[in-house]
């Protein structure tokens, strides 16, 4: 693809000499931001892959790129997430960072939810400098920019003002300051009797910097210097002020802060005008979408996180979803049987690049999707088909004995050894099999056989069954199998077993196939029947044909 086309490697050419220009001889920023107030789904994961890539390619193309994850954990928890307990609510406008954890395992509320994205980001090999915006606010990083937005808090009023009536409809605005209030101040604290923001600022001195609220707790405070008041600015002046402090140059968000009068159009007039700094580049991105997460989701409480989707597929996989599409395609992860046709596919532009057969568009977001700039991230040394082992961890329930003699039996011409030469995709088989694979798509060998199946069996199916029984120990392989399998039909008709298929041979073979999925697992279609006969073994076969 023409390096115009490439929207990664545009973007970061662009991200080179826009930093550059605006800030000579520093490394360029790109940046996300994620609040930690609740679990951080793969909708999230895009706001930190679109920089990410772009970072990346920056750093590919042999220079430096930093790429900030800004934790908006100093926002106020707002309500509490389905599934969690109601008492929380109690915290209902401290900042996330003063909300108890809900496991006792970490420091507070947003932690809890931050390790989880932290440790999906190094298993996709996405390096960020974190920032906590708790520490930056009460460390003081931002005082000057607080007292100057307070200082300017007319002229952010008027640019806020030319907005409001365009969009009666915006949900973004909930943590402005009181409409109703006389005065605008662009300024929350949160109240230093009771930690919440239900706070109305009453005044501010240019002069001393000296501010006064009152909370609906019934405080009054001050006044006080702003520089020892906890608080922080309203999203839409707090989003420019760190684009000014970080330098950011490159910036998206999702479509929802990109529309005319949303948060990102305001604050590119404010940045300029109060912040004394510019718009980063940005684009918007499109949604994610996820299908078949249904009954996981509704077992662990909302949608699925980048973890969720790393237990089924391997790292480079998800990197490989999110690269393969431009910003403005929407995005969907398929938890259900489709998992297995994106691995197919993975594996089908794998063994292409590998011969050099791929083309040049394909080629990249391949590398993009195999690892960061510093190296590709760890693979399943043996790749077999991601159906296979989905049906071979099913078959077994798991046991890892069985999995790995039948597994053996499947590479019988170079063998695998350990099963660590089939992971993690055999991990990511079985939890997809366990959370995910509808029950119409397990397989459930039977217990003991269909005797009344087998008493109504006519002559040709009998014939059939001896066929098979007597002709299976002979190659007991994939292939020894596959071959009988398809030719117990042509043997019957006294034609030999290498004979090509006609459309009648075809039909005989689909009724013949489906007599024996009834007999071993009492349905009319499963896994691949050769894999099935070998994950059985012999005499569990000849048990349930009734031989
Ligand atoms: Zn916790
Ligand atoms: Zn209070």
């Amino acid at each position: 693809m023409a390096a115009a086309e490439d929207w990664v490697v545009r973007t970061a050419g662009q991200v080179r000499a826009e930093g550059e220009r605006r800030y000579p001889g520093e490394t360029p920023t790109c940046a996300s931001g994620i609040s930690p107030s609740g679990r951080v789904h793969l909708g999230n994961l895009r706001e930190l892959m679109v920089p990410h890539l772009v970072a990346d390619e920056v750093r590919r193309e042999g220079a430096p790129c930093r790429h900030i994850l800004s934790w908006d954990d100093y926002d106020r928890f707002r309500r509490v997430p389905v599934g969690m307990p109601e008492e929380f609510a109690e915290h209902i406008g401290r900042p996330l960072t003063a909300v108890p954890d809900p496991c006792g395992a970490h420091e507070n509320w947003a932690e809890h939810f931050k390790e989880p994205l932290r440790e999906a980001l190094d298993r996709l090999g996405v390096q960020v400098t974190e920032i906590s915006q708790t520490e930056m606010y009460t460390g003081g990083a931002y005082t000057a920019q607080i007292v100057t937005a307070m200082r300017r808090r007319v002229d952010i009023d008027a640019v806020l003002g030319r907005y409001r009536t365009k969009r009666a409809a915006d949900q973004e605005d909930d943590d402005e300051p009181q409409a109703a209030a006389a005065v605008y101040y662009p300024f929350r604290p949160y109240c230093a009797a009771c930690g919440r923001d239900d706070t109305t600022v009453t005044a501010f001195d240019d002069e001393t910097t000296e501010i006064t609220y009152t909370c609906a707790c019934g405080v009054h405070e001050g006044p006080t210097p702003i520089a020892r008041v906890a608080g922080k600015l309203v999203w839409k002046v707090d989003w420019p002020m760190r684009w000014a402090y970080e330098h950011v140059t490159f910036e998206p968000a999702g479509v929802d802060h990109s529309t005319p009068g949303s948060s990102f159009t305001v604050g590119a007039e404010l940045v300029s005008e109060i912040f004394d700094g510019e718009a980063p580049l940005h684009f918007a991105y499109s949604f994610v979408g996820t299908t078949g997460s249904a009954k996981m989701s509704s077992s662990r409480g909302g949608a699925p996180t980048p973890a969720d989707a790393l237990e089924i597929f391997e790292a480079p996989l998800v990197r490989w979803l999110y690269a393969r599409r431009r910003p403005e395609q929407s995005i969907t992860l398929a938890f259900d049987a489709e998992v297995g046709r994106v691995y197919d596919e993975w594996d089908a532009l794998s063994r292409k690049v590998a011969v050099g057969t791929a083309d040049q568009a394909a080629q990249t977001i391949f590398e993009r999707a195999s690892g960061p700039a510093e190296g590709p991230l760890p693979v399943t040394p043996r790749p077999l088909p991601f159906r296979t082992l989905a049906s071979v961890a099913d078959i077994t329930a798991g046991d890892q004995a069985q999995i790995l003699r039948i597994i053996r039996e499947l590479t019988a011409e170079d063998p695998v050894e350990d099963l660590d030469e089939v992971r993690p995709r055999l991990d990511c088989a079985q939890a997809w099999i366990t959370e995910y694979a509808a029950p119409e798509d397990r397989t459930e060998v039977r217990d003991h056989p269909d005797t009344e199946r087998l008493a109504a069996l006519t002559d040709e199916e009998r014939g059939a069954l001896k066929l098979l029984i007597d002709g299976m120990t002979a190659d007991w392989s994939l292939d020894g199998l596959t071959t009988l399998l398809y030719g117990v039909p042509k043997l019957l008709r006294g034609l030999k077993i290498s004979e090509p298929p006609t459309p009648e041979l075809k039909a005989a073979q689909r009724d013949w196939f489906i007599l024996l999925y009834q007999l071993l697992i009492g349905k009319n279609t499963g896994p691949r029947l050769p894999t099935l006969l070998l994950a059985l073994g012999q005499d569990r076969v000849r048990f349930l044909l009734g031989g």
